[in-house]
């Protein structure tokens, strides 16, 4: 907790300042998020970082693997439809960026698929399921835990990215061509980003533009 105590005081010493006009207009104005961003609870992947993103750029969903659950699950285990549904239908976004990441222990978890003392992540991870079947039948050639555990988060984002289009108002928009899906991989040791390519079936790194 003193970490987080000293951390308030030097955000309000040293960079509250450049930040001050910004929070004040947004508190007035409300927020525009261009971008619904859905990655795991991971405390390595810090959406706004890697983006370089300001306050009100980023509505962002942070869930154990970043899975997305199909539009049929409902109640307890989908909190994430109910930001998903208002981030696209209240906030009006335009991207929805579905970014999993190297090393993660979600998907570790999945893989092992045995039951834990965690009755609710057990139930969560079951959503993903789909995707530790994929890795068990496709992937045999991988040895490496690593490599399966990479797999299955390159996967588990493709597999979010075809529930995404199960929700009737991603479908509306998509069909006006007012939202756009992208599928990310943030490769931790690196702090690379990979975007799935659908023509090439791949993830490729991001790079700068020249
Ligand atoms: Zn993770």
């Amino acid at each position: 907790m003193q970490k987080l105590l000293e951390g308030i005081h030097k955000f309000r010493e040293h960079e509250l300042g450049r930040y001050q006009e910004l929070f004040h207009r947004l508190s007035k104005e409300g927020q525009f998020p261009h971008t619904l961003f859905i990655t795991c609870c991971d405390s390595r992947v810090l959406a706004e970082l890697i983006t370089q993103s300001q306050p009100g750029d980023l509505f962002v969903v942070k869930n154990v693997g970043n899975i997305v659950p199909p539009a049929h699950v409902i109640g307890s285990t989908n909190s994430t439809a109910a930001a998903i549904e208002f981030a696209v239908e209240a906030l009006g976004v335009k991207d929805i960026v579905v970014c999993g990441h190297s090393s993660c222990g979600a998907m570790h978890a999945l893989l092992e698929n045995k039951p834990t003392t965690l009755p609710h992540l057990d139930t969560w991870l079951e959503v993903a399921d789909p995707v530790r079947k994929l890795i068990t039948s496709n992937y045999k050639h991988l040895k490496e835990t690593e490599d399966k555990v990479a797999a299955a988060a390159e996967e588990n984002v493709l597999f979010a990215l075809e529930n995404l289009h199960t929700y009737p108002v991603i479908q509306k928009k998509l069909e006006e061509g007012t939202l756009h899906l992208h599928g990310w991989f943030f490769q931790i040791a690196t702090a690379e980003i990979f975007a799935y390519n659908p023509k090439t079936q791949q993830f490729e790194l991001i790079k700068q533009e020249v």
